[in-house]
This record gives structure tokens, C-alpha cells and sequence, in this order.
């Protein structure tokens, strides 16, 4: 387990908040009341983040922050100090974020900046700027708070990484700069990259209003007037990415399933226009399959319903982990899945459902009393033709209904 380290002389200030964040985040969390303590914890374990009161017994002006971050931690500055100047210095340095300490909502806000922390290291970001020092810059405040970062140096070189890293999330792009600007690059982007998919932030020295008004209309999410500060850097940066997480998340909500996280049928559908589409154009043949486990009813009826769905859930990793990426698996509801391989020839099709079959067949589940249960499914397959989507399901169902009627733990295609 990852840890923290709370350095504050303030024993309740510091066991309150080192219960809180146990409370809700898997830390394991070690308390240092000096200097000197911490110094002996930061020999003998390594932190995700430290909090660090900047008033201690043994070092009363900071010492700590300097002694953290020069032995490579990260660091979030506690403080019960509103003065202008010493926070102005404390900025200075490399730390994450500057906190008072004084009250319940001070301490939320420092579980919610160690979580924004944790979800950052997910994230890769993409600094498009032609001046060196400002890239660099840019890169050591990104990975301080835990972003994964690649620079480059001008527009033409930011759209070829743009398509060797697929699992870029942010781009932070200058407006001036040779070969493509940043405007340019941002409409170029736009073309391929929704808003809500990858966002924009464009950053310029250019004080031109109007510089500001074209970027935004052009498609970034954001933008950062030269010079900034670190905390509004790092406050914009973090409130656009929160934004796409929360974007991303209502998106899955809604095309996804709930028990299984498979896709449901509404996604199914949607997804299915634009691949037919491009299946047809490309002459690509894809199989449909309907698949139903057998005898479901007697599975609830025995085990309970609880365990029905951990058969269901069982039963949709099994379906994942028997096709590609680029296949489609959904539930369409209950015990019923509908699965699409694309780019496959009708052999090569029974060939996977048939696998697939004698897969779930042999694997069991354990009920909740430690029971094994083995179950079964049956499918109908259809090849793609020149029938409408919603044919092909039917007929996908015809043969499932066949499967059924000819015994079950059967895949019948249509021929
Ligand atoms: P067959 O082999 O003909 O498919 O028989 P079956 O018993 O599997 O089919 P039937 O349609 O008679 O029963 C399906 C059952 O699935 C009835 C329903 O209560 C149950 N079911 C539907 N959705 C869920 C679910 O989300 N969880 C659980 N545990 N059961 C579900
Ligand atoms: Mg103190
Ligand atoms: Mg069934």
C-alpha cells in the first residue's frame, strides 16, 4: 500500500487528518511531529505525497519543505499563515499545493487534491511549445502533480504524436510558433478530436483579446495568459481534466450496462450505424450472434438471484476475453447477449462461438455458499448480407430459438 507522511506538530490536527484520509482513501499513513522525526521517516520509506506544517519545534521557517523536496518527494504545504509575502515565497518552490489547515473544509480539500493526484497519474499530456525553457518549465509543474508528460516543439510534430499516442488526454499548445501556430494546430485537432474526447488548452503571451476569442471559438477548452501563476496553472489544468473525467464518466453511464459494464443496447445500435456503414464500403463481413444462457431460471431458482448475477457477470468476462477490441459484446437484457465480430468469414465465426461455447461449459462459478456451478449457453449466428441490422438479429434469434428447440448448449448459424 502506498503512503503518506503528515508532518505537524499539532498532535489532534494531525491524527484528525490522518483519520480522515483513512477514512476514505488506502493510504497507510505514518505521523512525524519534527523535523528530525521526519527526516528518519523519509530515510526509511518512500511517500506518495507528504503534508508538511511549515511551523515545527525544530524548524520553525519552512526547513521542512526544503528538506522534502530536495530529497525528491512531493510535497503539499499546511498552514495556519494568511501572509501575503511568506505564501508568495512558499510558491516559489516546487510544491504541489499551499493549504490552510484550520478548519473541516481545509481538510476535504486535501483529500480532494491527494485524489486528483492519484487520478493524474492516468493521464498523458502533450506540451506543444517552441521555447525549450518554457517546455521544461511546463513538463516539471505538469509531473509535479503526477501527470505523465511528452513535449515537442512545434504544431506538425504535435499532431504525428497525437497519432502514435492514442492515450493522450490533454494538449497544452503556445500560439506562436513556427510551421503550424497554435490556432492552427487547435482547428486541426478539432477535425478529429471532439471537445469532450481531448481538450485544449492554449497558453500565449499575447495580450490581443482577440487571440483569446479565436482560440476558445476555435475549439480550445481553455486558455492561460503568459505569465501565469503556478496555482492558476495548475487549477486550470486540473478543472479541464476533471471536466472530461465527468464527461467520460456520464458518457459510460449511459452507454454502458450496470451489472456487467458490457455496452447496452442503445450503444449497440449507435455503434452499429456508423460500422455497417463502414463495413459496407469496405466490403467487410461481420457475423451477428445472439446468446442465451440455458436454463437460466433454475440457476436463480437454486443459488439465488445474487448469484445468478455473478453468473452473468462471469459470463461477460468470458465473452470479452473470447473476441478482439474491435468486436462488439453487449447485453441486450437479462440473460441475453448479442455479440458482433467484424472482418470475419463464416468458418472462422462458428470456429470463436463454438470455442466460446465449450469455454463457458467447462469453467464453473461458486454460488455464495462455495457451491460450483457449471452452466451452459446456446446461440444463434448470422453472417452480415443484405438484410437491415434489425433483420439480422431477428434471424440471429430464429436460430438461437432453434438452438433451444435442438437441445441447448448448441451454436447453429444460418445457412
Ligand atoms: P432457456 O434455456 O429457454 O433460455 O431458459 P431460461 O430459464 O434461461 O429462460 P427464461 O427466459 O425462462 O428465464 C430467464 C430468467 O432470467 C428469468 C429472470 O428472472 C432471470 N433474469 C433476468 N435478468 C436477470 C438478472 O439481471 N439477474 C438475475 N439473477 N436473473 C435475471
Ligand atoms: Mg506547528
Ligand atoms: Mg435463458
Amino acid at each position: 500500500m502506498e503512503k503518506i507522511l503528515i508532518v505537524e506538530d499539532n498532535k489532534t490536527l494531525a491524527k484528525l487528518i490522518s483519520k480522515k484520509i483513512s477514512e476514505t482513501l488506502n493510504f497507510e499513513i505514518d505521523i512525524a511531529y519534527t523535523l528530525h522525526e521526519a527526516k528518519l521517516f523519509l530515510r526509511m520509506h518512500e511517500y506518495f505525497v507528504t503534508l508538511l506544517d511549515i511551523n515545527l519545534p525544530d524548524a520553525p521557517n519552512g526547513e521542512v519543505v526544503d528538506y522534502v523536496l530536495a530529497h525528491d518527494n512531493h510535497a503539499i504545504v499546511l498552514t495556519g499563515n494568511i501572509d501575503k509575502d511568506f505564501r508568495k515565497k512558499m510558491l516559489q518552490k516546487n510544491i504541489i499545493d499551499y493549504v490552510n489547515k484550520s478548519g473541516v473544509n481545509d481538510v476535504n480539500y486535501i483529500i480532494g487534491v491527494i485524489k486528483r493526484l492519484q487520478k493524474n497519474k492516468e493521464h498523458k499530456v502533450l506540451v506543444v511549445d517552441d521555447s525549450m525553457v518554457i517546455r521544461k518549465q511546463i513538463k516539471a509543474m505538469l509531473e509535479n502533480l503526477f501527470y505523465k508528460v511528452i513535449t515537442v516543439a512545434h504544431g506538425e510534430e504535435a499532431l504525428g504524436m497525437l497519432q502514435a499516442h492514442l492515450d493522450i488526454s490533454l494538449v497544452i499548445t503556445d500560439y506562436n510558433m513556427p510551421v503550424i501556430n497554435g490556432l492552427e494546430l487547435t482547428k486541426e485537432i478539432r477535425k478529429e478530436h471532439s471537445k469532450e474526447n481531448l481538450p485544449i488548452i492554449a497558453l500565449s503571451s499575447n495580450s490581443d483579446d482577440e487571440v483569446t476569442a479565436l482560440f476558445l471559438k476555435s475549439g480550445a477548452n481553455d486558455y492561460i495568459q503568459k505569465p501565469f501563476s503556478k496555482e492558476e496553472f495548475s487549477c486550470r489544468i486540473n478543472n479541464t481534466v476533471e471536466a472530461q473525467e465527468n464527461i467520460n464518466l456520464i458518457t459510460n453511464h449511459a452507454n454502458r450496462d450496470f451489472l456487467t459494464g458490457l455496452y447496452n443496447r442503445r450503444y449497440f445500435f449507435k455503434t452499429m450505424e456508423s460500422y455497417i456503414e463502414e463495413a459496407s464500403q469496405s466490403n467487410e463481413s461481420y457475423a451477428v450472434a445472439m446468446i442465451d444462457i440455458d436454463h437460466f431460471k433454475a440457476v436463480n431458482d437454486t443459488y439465488g438471484h445474487d448469484t445468478g448475477d455473478k453468473v452473468i457477470i462471469h459470463l461477460s468476462e468470458i465473452l470479452i476475453s473470447s473476441v478482439t477490441h474491435r468486436d462488439i459484446v453487449s447485453r441486450f437484457g437479462g440473460e441475453e447477449f448479442c455479440i458482433v465480430l467484424k472482418n470475419i468469414n463464416k468458418y472462422n465465426a462458428i470456429d470463436i462461438f463454438d470455442r466460446l461455447r465449450k469455454k463457458v461449459e467447462t469453467t464453473d462459478v461458486l454460488s455464495d455458499k462455495g457451491e460450483e456451478i457449471r452452466f451452459t449457453i446456446s446461440a444463434g449466428v448470422v453472417m452480415s448480407g443484405d438484410d437491415d441490422l434489425e433483420e439480422t438479429i431477428n434471424q440471429a434469434d430464429m436460430m438461437l430459438y432453434k438452438a433451444k428447440q435442438d437441445g441447448r448448449n448448441l451454436v447453429l448459424i444460418d445457412d
